[in-house]
């Protein structure tokens, strides 16, 4: 039998090195074709060291070329779409975890991530419960209104939809901000969170209507479960991390996964969480963060009394091409009564309320 040839030694380890996970396979495969038309090559100018000498050159000035056009090595993101290189660089750490991943580790993993949505947390606050908190808290803020001048935040819960002016809005105005993928987190953005109850935070500007909104479900009989409002930078990125990690896991590439998790998590500086103007809320009898909510007696309640209260259920069914988010029948944002009833009753997200006003 015939030792394999040098040839053969290198296009086996090839293979092998493609077999370990999504992105070896993908650096492998053009690899491997350079070796067999380079293999080709040299088997034809055999003999001929000039010739060969050339083409050693040629190569060499090749791959030089390459390295410095090849998005890869030089973060041009226009090739790769939004990927950029320092979320490559992750995707080799990822892509080396995840082949070290075990049966337990993908599972506890899943039942981290999923049937979480957005928020990812487990922890909830009873309607009920939060409401003594929340009235406290805003009877201070109202002590402190009282000397200073009063900013007229005392309106009517059902805004008449006729008395709502669109040229009243503002595209200064902090409630109506527009976080999205194409428009992130202002690096001057300010705002104060009001601690609720431990890690119930959001914008203090919104927690007399959040009150008003809770008292209004509690008359209703409709018992809410509101999910930590407020999430961290950190946290966000990290329950983004998770997210693709579990992609991964079954089997997608990283920029596939990245993809998939842009959709389902919003991307680090990109979620209204971060600003404390988005809040997920449930029920008890449906914990879940997921489309079934919808069907439940308080995610309908919701979704048809939010806008009283300045809320709007920000990434509706059917809008989806619009706010690139997956239908979330659980996540609501505050943009102020007014606003909130000019979408409501126009049926717009807040991506065309933007485009439609300002
Ligand atoms: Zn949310």
């Amino acid at each position: 039998m015939d030792r394999p040839t040098l040839d053969e030694r290198i296009r086996k380890s090839l293979i092998r090195f493609g077999k370990k996970n999504p992105f070896c396979y993908r650096l492998a495969l053009p690899l491997l074709a350079a070796e067999v038309f380079v293999s080709r090559l040299v088997r034809h100018l055999k003999g001929s060291t000039a010739k060969l000498c050339m083409l050693g050159s040629g190569a060499l000035f090749f791959a030089v070329f390459c390295s410095f056009s090849f998005p890869l090595f030089t973060g041009n993101q226009t090739a790769l779409g939004i990927i950029d290189f320092g979320e490559l660089d992750e995707s080799v750490s990822l892509a080396a975890e995840e082949a070290s991943a075990t049966e337990e580790e993908l599972s506890a993993l899943q039942s981290e991530v999923e049937g979480q949505g957005d928020a990812g947390v487990s922890e909830s606050f009873r309607a009920e419960e939060i409401l003594a908190e929340l009235l406290a808290h805003n009877a201070e803020l109202e002590q402190e209104a009282s000397e200073t001048t009063d900013e007229g935040t005392d309106r009517d819960p059902d805004a008449k939809p006729e008395e709502i002016d669109p040229a009243s809005f503002s595209p200064d105005d902090w409630r109506l901000i527009l976080i999205n993928k194409q428009h992130f987190i202002p690096a001057d953005y300010e705002f104060s969170l009001a601690v609720i109850k431990g890690n119930l935070q959001c914008d203090e500007r919104v927690t007399k209507d959040l009150q008003r909104m809770l008292e209004a479900a509690v008359e209703d009989g409709i018992r809410l479960d509101i999910i930590s409002p407020y999430r961290s930078d950190d946290h966000q990125e990290e329950l983004f991390e998770k997210k693709i990690k579990l992609y991964m896991k079954g089997g997608m590439s990283y920029l596939e996964a990245y993809q998939e998790a842009a959709q389902a998590v919003t991307i680090p500086g990109a979620s209204e969480h971060q600003v404390g103007l988005a809040l997920d809320i449930t029920c008890a009898t449906y914990r879940q963060l997921n489309e079934g909510f919808a069907d439940t007696k308080e995610g309908k309640w919701l979704a048809e009394n939010c806008y009283k209260y300045g809320f709007i259920l920000r990434y509706p069914k059917g809008k989806e091409y619009i706010t690139t988010i997956e239908f979330e029948p659980w996540h609501f944002r505050y943009v102020g009564v007014e606003a909130a009833t000019y979408m409501t009753l126009n049926d717009l997200t807040l991506e065309e309320f933007w485009e439609e006003l300002f």
